[in-house]
């Protein structure tokens, strides 16, 4: 017997994703993202997976030292740096680096006195508006932290793209603009692309490249999926069908009874729910693959089940497997059916659910 939900992970993609990433920016040093618990797909077997990329990338302090402690010894950085000294001591403990984007950190290094210790990377909002120092505050700020003796030399330089996304918006280029007029003549590595710069915008590649969603082979833009793109999809979330039931004209189906068969129907029910990360939001009509082949979902996502019209698969059975999203069912797809991005598919997979690298392995 297999549990009813578990997810496959195809980590023999891993490295065809990166080797895409570095056919996309060749040359570049590629710092992986594995924030997050791995998009969702575990931190510590994707690091693994991931061993031969340049660097890590993690959004937390926490998640660099999970890494440390879990013996690897890449360089990492921590994308949203330090907030107090007594984190700045866990950076330098661990030996992390560190994005520099706030006066506060600044006054917390000028108070230091260790000679050489920590690798920074200085960040500019390059108009994100979340994490960064302005263009005009950027001259001063690399000076005062040019005189801070704890800091490694050259500092790195960064920004972060808000709209690369969507391959029509001027917005990247103004953005990659303001980067390069800002930071020019500047010692330093400079980075700006995520996936959607990586994929779409060669103004954006420079000397570090920051993959996250693409190395899970999932597409960062709305209109295609990472298979169109070149990439193979890692994870695949799957289930079984727990009953199986002739429902009659006019039954209403689920909380609120938001779906309502027009004629007798064959209905399934599925053990995936908001309980496992399956979105709540996900519309009547969203495709699920029965034994292979699609079926609509209706009715609403529930905590532990949904249900499906079973009206093209009139055999289906309980114990029949059941795919939510994975080969032949995009979880772009399945995003765009839940008015959501896939990035929240896979990072909202919880921990009811068991990772797993093959179906042999899944343990009951
Ligand atoms: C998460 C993140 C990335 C990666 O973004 P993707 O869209 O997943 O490629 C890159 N840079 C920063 C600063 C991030 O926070």
């Amino acid at each position: 017997m297999i549990p009813a939900a578990y997810a496959v992970l195809n980590l023999d993609a891993v490295q065809h994703n990166l080797a895409k990433v570095r056919s996309c920016a060749p040359g570049a040093k590629v710092m992986a993202l594995v924030k997050a618990n791995g998009y969702g797909h575990g931190m510590l077997r994707m690091a693994e997976a991931l061993q031969n990329a340049d660097a890590f990338a993690v959004a937390r302090v926490d998640e660099g030292i999970r890494l440390r402690k879990a013996g690897f010894k890449n360089r990492i950085a921590v994308l949203e740096g330090f907030t107090c000294a007594e984190e700045l001591d866990e950076l330098l403990h661990y030996q992390l680096d560190a994005v520099v984007h706030s006066f506060t950190q600044l006054e917390i290094f000028e108070a230091r006195t260790e000679q050489q210790a920590i690798v920074i990377w200085l960040k500019l909002d390059t108009g994100m508006n979340r994490l960064g120092f302005k263009a005009k505050d950027f001259n001063d700020i690399y000076q005062r932290l040019n005189r801070c003796p704890i800091i490694k030399q050259p500092i790195s330089l960064m920004t972060h793209l808000a709209n690369a996304d969507d391959k029509n918006d001027d917005k990247t280029l103004k953005q990659i603009s303001l980067f390069n007029e800002t930071v020019d003549g500047f010692s330093g590595e400079r980075s700006i692309a995520n996936s959607a710069g990586i994929l779409g915008w060669k103004q954006s590649l420079t000397d570090w490249v920051r993959p996250g969603v693409m190395l899970y082979g999932i597409s960062p833009f709305p209109d295609s999926t990472g298979e169109q793109l070149g990439l193979k999809p890692i994870m695949e979330l799957h289930s079984q069908l727990i009953a199986v039931k002739q429902i009659e004209k006019g039954d209403a189906v689920g909380y609120g009874g938001s779906w309502t068969c027009e004629k007798p129907t064959m209905l399934g029910v599925v053990a995936i729910g908001y309980g496992d990360g399956y979105p709540r939001y996900a519309k009547t009509g969203t495709p699920v693959l029965v034994n292979g082949k699609r079926v609509p979902l209706v009715g609403r996502v529930s905590m532990d089940m949904i249900a499906v019209d079973l009206e093209f698969q009139p055999d289906a059975k309980p114990g029949d497997p059941v795919i939510l999203w994975g080969d032949g069912l995009p979880v772009e797809e399945i995003a765009r059916c839940a008015d959501t991005i896939p990035y929240t598919l896979v990072c909202g997979v919880t921990q009811r659910v068991q990772l797993v690298e093959k179906l042999s392995d899944v343990k009951r």
